[in-house]
């Protein structure tokens, strides 16, 4: 491992040793680049495939690894409840416990606790809930999310942050914005107490997080609170919650725009392949979502043309591989009627080979994204892409879910 001075969190201005810009491409906001944590590199624009409970679903290390991943995220909501914080501890980390050698991510917690805990109450404080699990009572706050994450040993450490939905009035996005920031200079604080004394190239990196809302004017306003604070990334958090895909553009941009583009940007949540192009092209260096997983263990499968569901008749009999041009472990051994008969059979294989399969499609899309940047065709490469692939329309989608429900009916597991 090359010893670099990671300097201490990073503050306006010049560049970050942690973030290396290699190029950029003169027509959009793209750039390829390195992201240096404490244990390797990771190359950006990135993907991190998500591994909730410390497992990125049905796959081994090796596998995430085969796929072109170089992070994985890591949910500390579902950590905290289970195995919690002394098992992971006791283990020596997170990465020793799942037996992954690279960097690990993870989130605050908040974004489960807003969206799965139950009888949540947030206060000035923090915030309290039940286990979704067990119905036990936790808290988290500001201070306890950074020591929850650095007993965990994750890498790249988030901050508490405040969410509403979009819909939600003026008034409470302005609110949870100010929380939000309140809540980011106490986990800035105790960072510092805790980790000021470790070497800077053996200490996790701090990443902020923008809110904001969908106002553009406060998503700028957030994006530029984080210019000034002693931060080694900026996250965008609080997008793709049920909003129209032209409103996510327009806060996306708002939100880079306020951002000091010297750090990495993270964008939460988003991660379908279109939206990756896209979130690129406004400048995002690194992308988490459930999407490409989740949708792989229905049966809905990536191709250059489109999402295809590979439950659907028309696969029955086709003996070629899903998608033609693709190198990955499932295509280059099994056929496409034969992940049909796994999915329709409700056999555990499927899951593996269509998540295997969906990985290494992202991961495709994300290297052929630096090449383009680097050799200065992203534009171009964005377009042909574009062009070509359909995503699932939402009537697509709803027919395929309502056939998985009949089909769990069918194999009696539902
Ligand atoms: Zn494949």
């Amino acid at each position: 491992m090359i010893e670099r001075d990671i300097a201490a969190p990073h503050v306006r201005g010049e560049q970050p040793h942690h973030f290396e810009i290699l190029a950029t491409d003169p027509v959009t906001r793209a750039r390829v680049g390195i992201l240096r944590t404490r244990r390797g590199e990771v190359r950006t624009p990135a993907f991190m495939p998500v591994g909730t409970q410390a497992s990125v679903k049905s796959l081994t290390p090796d596998e995430v690894r085969a796929s072109g991943t170089d992070i994985i995220l890591a949910n500390t909501y579902h950590l905290m409840l289970r195995p919690g914080l002394a098992v992971l501890e006791a283990a020596g980390g997170i990465q020793r416990f799942m037996a992954w050698d690279g960097p690990v991510l993870t989130d605050s917690g908040g974004f489960q606790v807003f969206s799965l805990a139950q009888r949540r109450e947030v206060s000035e404080e923090g915030v309290t809930f039940r286990s979704h699990l067990d119905g036990s009572r936790w808290e988290l706050t500001p201070e306890s999310a950074i020591d929850l994450q650095l007993g965990f040993g994750s890498d790249i450490i988030m901050p508490l942050d405040e969410l509403v939905g979009y819909g939600s009035d003026d008034a409470a996005q302005a609110a949870a914005m100010e929380r939000t920031h309140r809540w980011l200079r106490r986990a800035i604080q105790r960072f510092a107490e805790r980790q000021g004394d470790v070497a800077p190239a053996s200490r996790p990196l701090l990443f902020g997080i923008a809110q904001g809302g969908f106002d553009p004017a406060r998503r700028r306003e957030s994006a530029s609170f984080l210019r000034d604070l002693p931060l080694d990334g900026s996250a965008i958090g609080g997008l793709s919650v049920g909003e129209p895909k032209e409103v996510m553009a327009e806060m996306l941009d708002a939100s880079i725009d306020g951002l000091p583009p010297e750090r990495p940007r993270y964008l939460m949540g988003v991660g379908s392949p279109e939206d990756l192009w896209r979130g690129v092209a406004a400048g995002v260096d690194m992308f988490d979502c459930v999407h490409p997983t989740r949708v792989a263990r229905r049966g809905a499968l990536f191709t250059p043309d489109g999402r295809v569901d590979v439950t659907a008749s028309r696969f029955r009999t086709h003996f070629g591989p899903v998608d033609e041009t693709c190198t990955c472990p499932t295509c280059t051994t099994f056929s496409a009627a034969y992940l049909h008969h796994l999915f329709r059979a409700r056999e555990l294989l499927a899951y593996r080979l269509g998540t295997i399969h969906n990985l290494w499609f992202i991961q495709r899309e994300m290297a052929r994204i630096r090449d383009a940047i680097a050799r200065g065709t992203f534009v171009e490469e964005m377009r042909a892409f574009l062009d070509r692939y359909r995503p699932a329309d939402s009537g697509a989608a709803a027919l395929q879910r309502q056939r998985n429900r009949g089909l769990r009916a069918e194999a009696g597991t539902g």
